[in-house]
């Protein structure tokens, strides 16, 4: 990255240039403003740094405003550098095209400064953009600059052909580059309309308008319907790889922060020993089963299951062993029952299954094939037998209430001997 150092002095061009060679940055250095035009008549900077006093009457504002007059020069920006003994104002200087005053003993920050803002112009910028242009020379120009970024950019010349495949994958995009005039009859802001429709929040997927039209009317009617960021015509390279630097980054972040949510929500949701739901899970997971308000009802299961003498199995093996029990325990209900079924663990030995769209007659032949393969086979070695009691009721009964009734079953397998499993009502069915 180069820098044009416009300084007379020459005890000040060489601590500033090493300074700034310090910092990784390559530095030309010349006396005076003319010099500095003819340098950048054959040489393109990353920034110029001027002092203001230079010889020949010619100040580095003068400078400053003949860069930017310039068309070559006039995206390249320029660094005022003030000194101490200087007694003056140089609020005009921004207005002569000076993009930032420091004062040389603030060199140090000027050049970290510098370095990390190349840094940032450097990054590539790994993401997948849908870009709507219907100018074959302005689309030929962003696509070649957005992919010196790394960007990968899926083009369409109208909006009606970039929504139907935008449709059938929403999620490929970060970020969606439309222009407001484009071939067919959607135009860009019917295609903003459309994409806010799925995706009303902005920070999900970022829309960026590239316009001709340079009035506010039109740009706050934009950002009002759901376009996040605006940039005119002609494009100006720099300004476009930051504006996308920007909306890019926030989203990506956003996409992390959900990840990490999710993440952080399974963790919360989850039993650390057995890897099943735990009880905290049940009241996130319930709706799904129960709807009281459905016009359908659909016949539900719930087991209880539950350790015949576990305290003894604990006594007996030592903690850690009850431990791998429970684990190895929880992994065979966990593979006994279908998918739609919900299985956790509710308390220290104690589990539940929630059957969907299983009458009792089922629920009982799953139980029972469970405790009696649990009886027949040890688990980590161990002999183990467990009981079990189950509720039934349709979609619209209420949880705690089918719980308690298969509670009260499992209570009574448990006073009736253990390894067995009782439908409740209780004098109903004993198996
Ligand atoms: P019952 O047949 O009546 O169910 O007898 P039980 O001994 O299984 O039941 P009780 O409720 O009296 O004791 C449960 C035991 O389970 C006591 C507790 O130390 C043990 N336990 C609970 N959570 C864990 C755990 O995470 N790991 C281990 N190893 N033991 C646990
Ligand atoms: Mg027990
Ligand atoms: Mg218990």
């Amino acid at each position: 990255m180069k820098v044009l150092l416009v300084e007379s002095s020459r005890f000040h061009q060489i601590m500033i240039s090493q300074i700034f060679n310090n910092e990784g940055l390559v530095v030309r250095i010349v006396n005076s403003s003319d010099e500095a035009i003819m340098v950048l008549e054959d040489e393109t900077m990353d920034f110029i740094c001027t002092a203001y006093h230079l010889p020949g009457g010619f100040d580095g504002i003068k400078l400053a405003q003949q860069v930017r007059n310039n068309p070559e020069t006039r995206d390249t920006p320029v660094i005022l550098l003030t000194s101490n003994e200087i007694d003056q104002s140089f609020d005009y200087a921004y207005d002569s095209g000076v993009t930032e005053i420091y004062n040389r003993s603030d060199i140090n920050a000027l050049s970290r400064n510098l370095k990390a803002s190349i840094e940032n112009k450097r990054n590539e910028i790994n993401a997948r953009v849908l870009f709507i242009e219907d100018s074959k020379t302005v689309a030929r120009h962003m696509i070649k600059q957005m992919e010196s970024l790394k960007i990968s950019v899926r083009h369409f010349y109208s909006a009606e052909k970039a929504l139907q495949s935008f449709k059938k994958s929403p999620k490929e995009y970060d970020l969606i580059i439309t222009d407001l005039l484009v071939e067919g009859r959607l135009n860009g802001m019917g295609l903003i309309r459309e994409i806010r429709k799925i995706y009303p929040d902005r920070s999900k997927l970022p829309i960026l308008v590239v316009s001709g039209y340079d009035d506010t009317p039109r740009r706050i009617e934009l950002l009002r319907i759901g376009a996040n960021d605006y940039i005119v015509k002609p494009i100006i390279k720099q300004e476009l790889s930051a504006r996308l630097s920007n909306l890019i980054t926030t989203k990506q972040l956003f996409d992390q922060v959900k990840i990490q949510q999710e993440q952080l929500f399974h963790l919360a949701m989850t039993d650390q020993l057995t890897g099943l739901y735990n009880r905290h899970s049940l009241s996130h997971l319930l709706p799904k089963y129960f709807n009281s308000t459905s016009a359908h009802t659909t016949p539900l299961s719930l087991l209880v299951l539950d350790i015949d003498h576990f305290k003894h199995i604990n006594d007996t093996y030592g903690h850690t062993r009850g431990d791998d029990v429970l684990k190895k325990f929880g992994q065979l209900i966990n593979s006994s029952f279908r998918s739609e079924d919900l299985v956790a663990r509710y308390g220290g030995e104690e589990f539940v299954v929630l059957m969907a769209h299983a009458p009792i007659e089922h629920a009982l032949e799953k139980a029972e094939e469970l405790r009696k393969y649990i009886e027949t086979h040890l688990i980590e070695g161990i002999k183990i037998t467990i009981s079990i009691g189950i509720a039934s009721a349709d979609s619209h009964a209420d949880f705690e209430e089918l719980f308690n009734q298969a509670d009260s079953a499992l209570y009574n397998a448990k006073n009736s001997g253990r390894n067995q499993t009782i439908i409740y009502p209780v004098n109903s069915i004993a198996v």
